[in-house]
């Protein structure tokens, strides 16, 4: 179908995961044609030497990588502009990028400054005339099956969905400088927060309580962070509480927080909406604690205490503490 762009990021000097997915799907979408890959800014430069070697033998056949003095942190409409331009000068049949939330960010404005539609989340693509999709919707409960009506397919890869496919090739690299102005670079990244490092991590927990709009305040996770430290797992909460300001962002299970897969996960007070369940559909057992019989998570939970949770989780840890001596 001609040639194809793929964006990689790169942390570290090296192309990440995703990415090398997303180059996996340029190739299949390329189908013999030529596979670009474009590398930006900081990591950029620092990527380009590994980049060389690298891209090629995971199916770039041409590898672009873009430094500007600008370029210090992830501006995404910079990289937009960046990706956009590219994109035309080669004159390039789709556009791919990862399905992280920097590549869902800069592949929207890419699309957005073609006038194009966004195909987001991919989990396969079918080359051809026009290009046909199927992609995850709805925090992974609904694959849809898409055809792209447009002059250029614009998409992303649905993190793990497409293996990465060693090809053992090589690739040149041609260091350029975009073009770009203030406008691009108004929103970009401008400083990080560590996540608090203490306690267990909710990604690798083995047991994670989380505690939703029914916990009611900060103070009311007191009893949550109690069991927790006895069970030896990781508080987590809905986005109802990141919300109310109760908990951080970090501490958010679902489909716009962290997706978990612990041996078990104790919903407390949650209802179960569909993007809360998006992020704990790895979970082995789930236990619910709800007042309401009916809630929605009880369909997807395979326990379930029914009650208040002001009363039932003190009283877990009570017997937990009793038993223990
Ligand atoms: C694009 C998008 C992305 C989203 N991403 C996420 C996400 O990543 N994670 C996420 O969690 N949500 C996400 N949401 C929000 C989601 O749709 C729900 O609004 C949210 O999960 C509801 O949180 P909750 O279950 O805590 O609150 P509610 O839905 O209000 O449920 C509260 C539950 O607590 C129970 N309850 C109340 N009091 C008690 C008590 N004393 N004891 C026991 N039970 C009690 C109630 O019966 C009820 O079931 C997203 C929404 C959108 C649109």
């Amino acid at each position: 179908m001609g040639s194809v762009l793929c964006l990689v990021t790169a942390a570290e000097g090296a192309a990440d995961e995703v990415s090398l997915q997303a180059l996996a799907a340029a190739s299949a979408l390329a189908a013999g044609g030529a596979v670009h890959a474009l590398v930006i800014g900081e990591a950029g430069a620092a990527a380009a030497g590994a980049a060389a070697h690298e891209l090629g033998a995971w199916g770039a056949t041409q590898v672009h990588v873009a430094t500007h003095p600008s370029l210090t942190s992830f501006a995404p409409d910079a990289w937009a502009r960046i990706l956009a331009d590219l994109a035309d000068t080669l004159g390039v049949a789709a556009v791919v990028g990862p399905g992280s939330d920097a590549g869902n960010t800069v592949l929207a404005r890419v699309a957005a400054r073609l006038d194009l539609p966004f195909a987001a989340n991919c989990t396969q693509v079918v080359p051809g005339d026009t290009v046909v999709v199927t992609r995850s919707r709805w925090g992974g409960s609904l694959l849809e099956e898409a055809a792209i009506n447009a002059t250029r397919a614009i998409l992303t890869t649905q993190p793990h969905a497409v293996a990465k496919t060693s090809t053992g090739g090589s690739a040149a690299v041609a260091t350029f400088a975009p073009t770009l102005d203030d406008a691009d670079l108004a929103v970009r990244v401008v400083g990080h927060v560590d996540a608090a490092k203490a306690g267990v991590s909710l990604a690798e927990a083995k047991i994670v309580i989380s505690g939703g709009r029914g916990v009611g305040s900060t103070d009311g996770f007191a009893p949550i962070e109690e069991l927790a430290g006895l069970l030896g797992a990781a508080v987590g909460c809905s986005r109802a509480v990141t919300i109310s300001g109760w908990r951080p962002h970090t501490d958010q299970v679902g489909q716009t927080g962290t997706k978990i897969a612990p041996d078990l996960y104790i919903a407390c007070g949650i209802s179960g909406a569909t993007q809360h369940m998006a992020g704990v559909k790895g979970a082995k057992k789930i236990l619910a604690i709800n007042k309401d019989h009916e809630a929605p998570i009880m369909t997807g939970a395979d326990y379930a205490v029914i009650g208040d949770l002001a009363t039932v989780v003190p009283a877990i840890s009570a017997e937990i503490k009793r038993r223990r001596g």
